[in-house]
C-alpha cells in the first residue's frame, strides 16, 4: 500500500491545555463560591495546642476565598488523582455488591460555630439497604520520597490520616486510607541505610490500605493486623475547625504550623519550608497585620 499521509495540523497538548485553562476557570468559579465555608478536604486537628494535619492557615485563607494559581506540575498531579478514582470506581464496581457513590453524590455538611464545613468524599459503598457501610479515601503516590517513606516505613500521612478521620467522624462510618503507586523508583539513601537494602533495591507498584478506627473517641488504624493509635480524637478535629473560625473572627493567624505527626513526634520536616504561603507568613511574624498577611499572600499565589 503506498499511504501518503501528512502529520496533522492540531496538538494533542494544546487542545488539553485548552480543555484544562476552562476546567481551571469553571473550578475556580465554584471555589469562589464556595468562600465563606469550610472544606473537610482541608482537615486537620489541634492536640496540646499543635495543629496537626493540614495547615490552618491554608484552611483560612481558602475559607477567605484566596485562590492559588496552579502551576501545570499541580495540575497533572490532581489529574493522576481524578484518573486514580475512575480506576478504583469501575473496579470496585465489579467487586462490590451493593452501590457505591463518587465524588460529590454523598457529601457531608456540618457546623461549627455558625459556619458550614463540606465535604466530598472520594468513595461510599453502600449495602444492599442502601445503607452506607464504609468510605474509602484514595491518595495517588507521585514522588519517590513518598512511595518510599510508605514502603518502608508503613505510616500514613498525617493530613491523609485526618482528613479520612474527619469522613469517618461526620459520616459515622469506617473509613479506610488507600495509597496507589504506580512507579519503579530506587529507594532513597536513608532507606537503603535504615533497612539495609541490596544494591538494585526498587519499590514497585503498590496499593497500601490503613482502615481507621476510634477507640473511646481516640483514633487509630490498622496495619496488617497491628491497632495502631494516635493523638488524635473526635474533639480535636472539631478544635482545629472552632480554631479556624476564631482566626478569622479575631484576626489572629494564631501559631505557625507544627511539624508533628499524628503520633505527636516530630515528621522529620517542617511544612513552611515548602509552602507557598511561607513569605506571607514570615512577613506576618514581623507586622503582625492580619489584612496585609491576606494582601501579600493573593499576591503571591496569582504569580
Ligand atoms: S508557611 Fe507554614 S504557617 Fe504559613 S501557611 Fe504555610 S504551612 Fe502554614
Amino acid at each position: 500500500m503506498n499511504l501518503t499521509q501528512e502529520p496533522t495540523k492540531y496538538s494533542a497538548i494544546a487542545i488539553f491545555m485548552d480543555g484544562r485553562k476552562e476546567a481551571n476557570r469553571l473550578h475556580q468559579l465554584g471555589e469562589a463560591d464556595k468562600a465563606g465555608t469550610l472544606r473537610a478536604g482541608s482537615s486537620g486537628a489541634l492536640v496540646n495546642q499543635h495543629v496537626i494535619g493540614k495547615c490552618h492557615r491554608l484552611s483560612l485563607a481558602r475559607y477567605l476565598g484566596l485562590q492559588e494559581s496552579h502551576e501545570d506540575h499541580t495540575n497533572t498531579i490532581f489529574e493522576s488523582g481524578y484518573a486514580n478514582e475512575e480506576v478504583w470506581m469501575s473496579k470496585l464496581a465489579l467487586g462490590w455488591h451493593g452501590e457505591l457513590t463518587g465524588d460529590s453524590k454523598y457529601p457531608i455538611k456540618w457546623e461549627i460555630d455558625g459556619v458550614t464545613v463540606s465535604g466530598r468524599p472520594d468513595i461510599v459503598l453502600l449495602d444492599d439497604d442502601k445503607k452506607p457501610v464504609f468510605g474509602i479515601e484514595l491518595k495517588v503516590v507521585e514522588s519517590y520520597k513518598s512511595a518510599s517513606s510508605l514502603w518502608y516505613e508503613r505510616k500514613p500521612k498525617t493530613d491523609n490520616l485526618i482528613q479520612a478521620a474527619h469522613y469517618s467522624l461526620k459520616f459515622g462510618i469506617p473509613w479506610i486510607l488507600v495509597y496507589t503507586f504506580s512507579g519503579i523508583v530506587a529507594p532513597p539513601y536513608w532507606a537503603v541505610r535504615k533497612y539495609s537494602l541490596p544494591k538494585g533495591a526498587e519499590v514497585r507498584p503498590f496499593k497500601m490500605e490503613f482502615p481507621l478506627f476510634w477507640q473511646d473517641g481516640v483514633l487509630g488504624y490498622l496495619y496488617n493486623g497491628d491497632r495502631i493509635m494516635t493523638e488524635i480524637t473526635a474533639q480535636s478535629i472539631d478544635d482545629y475547625y472552632q480554631l479556624v473560625v476564631d482566626m478569622s473572627r479575631e484576626k489572629d493567624l494564631y501559631l505557625r504550623h507544627s511539624s508533628l505527626d499524628v503520633h505527636g513526634q516530630s515528621q522529620g520536616w517542617n511544612a513552611c519550608d515548602y509552602c507557598s504561603a511561607k513569605d506571607a507568613c514570615d512577613s506576618y511574624e514581623q507586622h503582625g497585620d492580619y489584612q496585609q498577611w491576606q494582601d501579600e499572600l493573593a499576591r503571591d499565589w496569582s504569580k
